[in-house]
């Protein structure tokens, strides 16, 4: 029996040792608040990027031993800001161009904040009542904005990867035999394959590899030229593996492919799908809401024909990150994929309410829909619509300065990608020696622009070449920044050739 029963009343004294009152929280949000308005301010005049050692960071840290007393909030939070925003990669500054990474919308800062206040678990609508209905809210003017049909659901995942893995799992559950829930592939005679093209995102591997079906089910449609899936090259791929007996059941499409931009033929393979009765997925996670654009309609016509589309607002929706969304066409696919109702929930699952564990892998869900909502408002489609569009243009704008200079070599231009390379003026090489040369001067130009935090782009490899990759989801950059992007680049290439050149005729 315990103390209580036999009469005694204990009082359990509560540590505050997390609590913050009322006008400490109100002091110190309003301290930061005003710190990081400041930051954004000057954003401009900071380095795009730090270039130090793991070891250089880590020496910033506090000592390594797990701080066993308590430390006042007001110290741990006064030189926080400029810590972190003197040491991290900076995606709002107007000069950062690479990945697929975005600048983040303030208001989804602010969003966050009002998020982790509330502190609501999406996965049951009991846990999230207003919660729920803002996410059922927003992932339907997502679906508005990618024309896919009325009545369509979905859900907001951590970002690309996961959101294509739930596209994934559906088109396993809705077209693979049903005995794999209980008995797994194990259990099934026949290969069972998905087409991609070789543009497609690593996603596709990981989610082959992790759930069981092993990355040699991925069969490889050839490209065309602009490097878009080649949907008659598909068309006698999934004739002879139905010959061989194999069973195709889920094709990849992809919207805006990673390194260059490319929209697959959408439309015709739509086509493909329903006649071989394939799930259609397709990877938006970078491009998806370019479909929005009316003069970008004939390019992704048939993306509303996909069953499943994965999109990332932490990418062309400028959300801070994490935020990624997958929608389907059929309601019921994603509760028949993941829905295991534990006997502890006791909800009113077949009523009204939408409990969002049903819908993926997660259980305890945040409030990610909160800042995308926000920023759909504050921007409206109007405002997306310019800003993509204003991307888009910037990276034409780039690709058209890059062809038009004797010491750069413009490659592509797709959405908001341009990729180029540098190529010093009178280089004296010819076939693969010339390609290996720029190839190795290339990946240099790359480190030593990042090192110089005056910008930052990526790469990508194009049929062999190595080329310099810029990608534009950042509201703040403008035109005068991307015409200042050929000479920052052209100068570390010049000056890495001539010492180049130098070292050759030195002769070490
Ligand atoms: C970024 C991207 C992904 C992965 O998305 P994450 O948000 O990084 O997980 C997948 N596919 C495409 C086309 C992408 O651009």
């Amino acid at each position: 029996m315990t103390e209580k029963a036999k009469g005694a009343v204990q009082t359990v004294a509560r540590s505050r040792a997390v609590e913050l009152s009322p006008e400490e929280f109100r002091r110190l949000g309003k301290d930061l608040v005003d710190r990081l308005a400041d930051i954004q301010a000057g954003i401009r005049e900071r380095p795009v990027t730090v270039y130090k050692t793991p070891a250089d960071i880590g020496a910033l840290l506090p000592e390594a031993a797990l701080p066993e007393q308590g430390t006042n909030p007001e110290s741990l939070l006064a030189a926080l800001p400029d810590l972190l925003f003197d040491h991290s990669l900076l995606n709002g500054h107007p000069h950062f161009y690479g990945y697929v990474t975005s600048s983040a919308t303030p208001i989804g800062a602010l969003a966050d904040l009002l998020a982790a206040s509330v502190n609501a678990n999406v996965g049951g609508w009991q846990l999230s009542p207003i919660a729920s209905e803002i996410e059922k809210q927003t992932v339907d003017w997502l679906r508005q904005m990618l024309g896919m049909p009325d009545g369509s659901r979905g859900i907001f995942v951590s970002g690309g990867n996961m959101a294509n893995m739930v596209g994934f799992m559906a088109g396993v559950r809705a077209k693979m035999p049903r005995t794999i829930r209980t008995q797994g592939l194990a259990s099934l005679d026949e290969k069972w394959l998905v087409y991609a093209s070789p543009e497609t995102h690593t996603w596709i591997q990981k989610a082959a590899d992790l759930f069981g079906h092993g990355t040699d089910c991925v069969r490889a449609i050839p490209v065309d030229e602009e490097l878009r899936a080649d949907p008659v090259a598909l068309a006698a791929m999934l004739r002879e593996d139905r010959d061989r007996g194999d069973r195709p059941f889920l094709l990849i499409g992809t919207a805006g492919t990673v390194s260059t931009g490319a929209v697959d033929p959408l439309d015709d393979m739509a086509t493909l799908a329903k006649e071989h009765d394939l799930w259609f997925h397709v990877d938006g996670a970078y491009g998806g809401f370019a479909a929005m654009l009316p003069e970008q309609r004939e390019r992704f016509r048939g993306l509303d024909r996909a069953d499943s589309i994965a999109v990332d607002p932490h990418k062309w929706l400028y959300a801070p990150i994490e935020a990624g969304c997958t929608i389907v066409r059929d309601p019921a696919i994603l509760p028949a994929t993941f829905a295991y109702r534990p006997p502890y929930y006791h909800f009113d699952a077949e009523g009204e309410e939408t409990n969002f564990f049903e819908y993926s892998l997660q259980n305890t869900r945040g409030f990610r829909a909160l800042k995308v909502w926000l920023a759909i408002q504050q921007a409206g489609r109007a405002g997306y619509e310019e800003l993509l569009r204003g991307d888009i243009a910037l990276a034409r704008e780039l690709f058209d300065q890059m062809n038009a200079r004797p010491d750069f070599e413009a490659f592509t231009h797709g959405l908001s990608i341009a990729t180029f390379r540098y190529v010093p003026e009178g280089l004296a090489l010819a076939g693969e020696e010339r390609e290996a040369y720029l190839n190795d001067l290339n990946e240099s130009v790359l480190e030593a622009v990042k090192k110089s935090g005056e910008l930052f782009v990526s790469n990508a490899v194009l049929r062999g070449a190595f080329v310099l990759r810029a990608c534009i989801v950042n509201f703040r950059t403008t035109t005068d920044d991307v015409h200042a992007v050929p000479d920052l680049i052209a100068r570390h290439g010049k000056l890495l050739h001539e010492n180049r050149i130098h070292t050759r005729e030195r002769g070490d």
